[in-house]
């Protein structure tokens, strides 16, 4: 059988430079191929004509362009969010989403086919774990966006504040289907290659990834110094309460959880975002908010408070705005800990937190 192809979107400049002197071939063409797969953002390997053509053979024999075909796209009544079913290899399919609002221009990748993690109201984690998703399918995901920003085909409010039809790529979430530290080596080496300043250039305050709470993983970010933000999925502030709601709490405890955020600030010196999804009865109560306040006191935190988005799996409901804005009283008042109330969008695409999961494609 012969070798699978090598994905370009897989490797950082230095390692497409590395094969390139494995080819025998001059190095130095590696910016053109750079500047074609992340500034131009082509979409075939026939699209680089002014490549030499010894570097076009080889690239034509041994290689591909994992460019991810669409299977599916759909797009948010107000225009500002747009969904993408995406296929890969195997034919596993893959959700994406890019959010345009407040000036901003975000893409939610994700990181696995399903998730191992199995939390009670996330969608993906209701469809189980399938596999990891390579450096390249990772990577793709944003190349996708950047294209279709790019493209300016999508047909955006004018009124979008801030929005522009032709703005770029600007920041990257690691918060779609997956957990990003199950599958860390795949997502740093993606990082690496979306934050290069001749590609993407999508920095350190650009990149956020979103835990469940991987304790090693976070110890391990802190230890490799990594620059991208931080944001720990907490949703309640006691180990009882916690296990109930994300099963993976009872293989890393509250405790040790919150001793790898310590460790983690200290070592970097950078503040986490601490994510709590508000389910009404559940964990939206003035008690909730005042155990979440001692939790985080004397740590760099602020705290992302995401009413629960409707899942099939889960019977729960999402905290009135009402409650949702005691809560954030009480944290600001009695703790002066800094927390938003993320606006629900994309919910009539399905394409909110927790909601992303591979359905049978049906027509819009
Ligand atoms: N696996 C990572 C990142 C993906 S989920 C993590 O769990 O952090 C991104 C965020 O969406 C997490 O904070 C997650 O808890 C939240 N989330 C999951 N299901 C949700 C739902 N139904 N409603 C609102 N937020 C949800
Ligand atoms: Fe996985 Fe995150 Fe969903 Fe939990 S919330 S099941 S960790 S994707």
């Amino acid at each position: 059988m012969s070798a699978p192809r090598l994905n370009l979107y897989d490797l950082t400049r230095e390692q497409l430079r590395v094969q390139l002197v494995r080819w025998e071939l001059n190095p130095v063409h590696v910016a053109r191929l750079w500047n074609y797969l992340y500034i131009e953002l082509v979409a075939s390997l026939d699209a680089m004509p002014e490549l030499p053509p010894k570097l076009r053979a080889r690239l034509a024999a041994e290689t591909q362009l994992g460019v991810l075909p669409t299977a599916l796209e759909t797009a948010s009544s107000d225009g500002f969010t747009h969904k993408y079913l995406l296929t890969l290899n195997d034919a596993e399919k893959i959700e994406t989403v890019l959010m345009r609002y407040t000036g901003r221009v975000t893409a939610c990748v994700s990181s696995q086919v399903g998730c191992a993690m199995g939390c009670v109201f996330c969608a993906t984690g209701q469809m189980g774990y399938t596999r990891h998703l390579t450096p390249g399918e990772i990577v793709a995901q944003a190349v996708h966006v950047a294209r279709a920003l790019k493209r300016s085909a999508l047909s955006f409010q004018p009124s979008a504040p801030g929005g522009h039809p032709a703005a770029r790529l600007r920041n990257i979430v690691l918060m779609g289907m997956g957990e990003p530290l199950h599958n860390y080596d795949a997502v740093m080496t993606a990082i690496d290659i979306l934050r290069d300043p001749n590609g993407l250039a999508l920095g350190a305050e650009r990149i956020t990834l979103s835990t469940v709470g991987v304790v090693p993983g976070i110890l391990r970010l802190a230890q490799e110094m990594r620059p991208l933000h931080l944001a720990v999925s907490l949703h309640a502030a006691t180990q009882a309460e916690r296990a109930a709601l994300v099963p993976a709490a009872k293989k890393w405890p509250l405790d040790e959880l919150m001793a790898a955020c310590r460790t983690y600030s200290e070592t970097t010196g950078r503040r986490i975002f601490y994510e709590w999804t508000l389910i009404e009865g559940k964990n939206d109560s003035e008690a909730h908010a005042r155990s979440v306040g001692e939790l985080l006191r004397g740590l760099s935190a602020q705290v992302n408070l995401i009413p629960l988005n409707p899942t099939e799996g889960y019977a729960g409901v999402p905290t009135r705005s009402e409650a949702a804005k005691r809560f954030q009283k009480i944290l600001a008042d009695e703790f002066d800990l800094p927390s938003t109330v993320r606006q629900r969008r994309g919910i009539d695409i399905a394409a909110g937190c927790g909601q992303l999961a591979v359905v049978e494609a049906r027509a819009g």
